[in-house]
């Protein structure tokens, strides 16, 4: 590589930006010029339109807490409150309660409904929770041609060994017999679902994928993922 090809060191300036112009940003009495800037400013917590707001804290002020008060109920029922309830239920003490409220019909809305049922049977992200790709409301909405495996409460000796009794998965499947969508809620489905995950990127077929994981070494869940894909093989 020529010394021409490496990159320039990256430059961290701390302070407060203001625009000068449309090519120049002055930071305190530093100037910095750009064709193009990109705003990175990272996002806030919605203010809610409520009465009493004041008595609300934020997720970094929640992080920030000495102790774990008895109760909590947290707004919003998406992933985050969903891991916050989930620290409380496992770092609080046996009395700890914590709440979920949601304004619409289901919390996590844009993961798949049955297995957010499970989950919320199963109590705050245990087991894991993973998914990539459509969920089977999504591909409906599509009117697309598939087919799925689903199954619940399984009882492989993976599992049993760990005396896990709510482990579920489901796979969606398109014409062409690759991986649309998977969900999956697991002690290691955080694993798992980046092994589907590259099936997906590299567009392999579920019988490909079948022959790859059917030598994975036993008893991991990787080996596992041949049991999600036998209901679907083609030849
Ligand atoms: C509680 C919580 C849990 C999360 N968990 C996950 C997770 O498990 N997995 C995941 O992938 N994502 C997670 N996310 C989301 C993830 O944190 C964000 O998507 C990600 O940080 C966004 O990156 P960003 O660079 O856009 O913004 P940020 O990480 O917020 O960075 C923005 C930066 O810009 C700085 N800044 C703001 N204004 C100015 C200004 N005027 N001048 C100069 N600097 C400024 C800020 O100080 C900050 O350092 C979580 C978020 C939260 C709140």
């Amino acid at each position: 590589m020529s010394s021409s090809s490496v990159p320039e060191p990256i430059d961290l300036v701390v302070g407060t930006a203001v625009f000068l112009d449309d090519k120049t940003l002055s930071v305190d009495e530093k100037k910095i010029q750009a064709k193009f800037f990109v705003l990175a400013t990272g996002a806030k917590p919605m203010e809610l339109p409520i009465e009493g707001m004041e008595h609300v804290i934020t997720s970094d002020e929640f992080l920030e807490l000495s102790e774990l008060p008895p109760s909590i109920l947290f707004i919003g029922g998406g992933f985050i409150s969903f891991e916050f309830a989930h620290f409380a239920a496992r770092l609080g003490s046996a009395n700890q309660r914590s709440v979920i409220l949601e304004v619409t019909h289901r919390p996590l809305g844009t993961f798949d409904a049955e297995m957010v049922e499970l989950l919320a049977a199963v109590l705050f992200t245990y087991p894991q929770f993973a998914m990539v790709g459509k969920t089977e409301e999504g591909i409906n909405q599509e009117v697309q041609t598939y087919r799925k495996s689903f199954a619940k409460n399984l009882s492989w000796p993976t599992y049993q060994r760990v005396g896990l009794k709510d482990a579920a998965y489901k796979m969606l499947i398109d014409t062409k017999n690759q991986i649309l969508g998977a969900h999956l809620l697991s002690d290691h489905a955080a694993g798992m679902i980046n092994t589907i995950k590259q099936a997906m990127l590299h567009q392999t077929t579920v019988d490909e994928l079948f022959r790859q994981t059917i030598v994975s070494p036993y008893p991991t869940r990787e080996s596992d993922l041949s049991y999600m894909l036998k209901p679907l093989l083609t030849d």
